[in-house]
């Protein structure tokens, strides 16, 4: 699942087109049924934004276009009129270069594509305090490592980061949210900005937990678990040592 820094990334690409007014295809039949390039078709691209896992472009008129890519999307930034086989969902093409979306499974077009979406973690300066309040108003049962994935109370985390900001922080991602402090939830979602920052900028992936079930804990050498958690059974993996928590319910 792209993360939020991929996002990010292609936010970057796009923003090549900003300021121009573009020309708007859609080939593939089911991004042509939202009759996006009808209403896009001639505006002016303004900023284009990242926010948690989607990407958003603004156009003049007050639309948005949120682009969610989900497994398989992608963005790709090329020369206008550059040869390509298949259909892509979406074509935004400029004097010179243009941007193609590929199988672009999310595609939304309207005004208020932010509002379901929290804090972002990767904005230049998080906002923490939203973060812990979202996550307060959350039923103080829910296991940490579901909380951390709720892209209403903190947008951008995807399960990796997730899995290395907790074991950064030394919290179980089986923990109550009733039973973490308000500083350590700070200090976990500091973790997480810092690891994804990090992750966009020098575009490496450090990861010590994430994916490495039955290994030694890089910190304390006890044998790291992994389990389906939630109700998207996204795999956790923790270390039962240095991680504070609770046992994962039986199977
Ligand atoms: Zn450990």
């Amino acid at each position: 699942m792209p993360e939020g820094d991929s996002v990010h990334r292609a936010a970057i690409l796009l923003r090549a087109l900003v300021g121009e007014e573009l020309e708007v295809e859609t080939p593939h039949p089911r991004a042509a049924a939202e009759r996006i390039a009808e209403r896009l078709d001639g505006r002016r691209l303004e900023p284009v934004e990242a926010v948690g896992k989607n990407v958003l472009l603004r156009f003049e008129g007050g639309m948005v276009l949120r682009s969610h890519l989900r497994m398989s999307g992608r963005w790709q930034v090329q020369p206008r009129g550059s040869l390509r086989s298949g259909r892509p969902w979406l074509v935004l093409r400029g004097a010179e270069q243009e941007a193609v979306l590929w199988n672009g499974p999310v595609l939304e077009l309207h005004a208020r594509a932010v509002a379901r979406l929290g804090p972002d973690v990767l904005a230049p300066a998080p906002d923490f305090d939203a973060m812990l309040t979202n996550l307060r108003r959350l039923a103080p049962e829910t296991w940490l490592g579901e909380a951390l994935l709720d892209q209403r109370v903190v947008a951008g985390i995807g399960n990796v980061w997730k899995a290395e900001s907790l074991w950064r922080a030394g919290l179980s991602p089986w923990l109550r949210l009733g039973a973490v402090e308000d500083r350590e939830l700070r200090g976990m979602l500091g973790e997480a900005a810092t690891l994804m920052r990090a992750s966009l900028e020098l575009r490496r992936q450090p990861r010590q937990i994430y994916g490495r079930a039955g290994r030694p804990c890089p910190r304390c050498r006890t044998r790291i678990r992994s389990r389906g958690q939630g109700d998207g059974n996204r795999t956790a993996y923790w270390c039962p040592t240095c991680q504070r928590g609770e046992d994962p319910p039986a199977p």
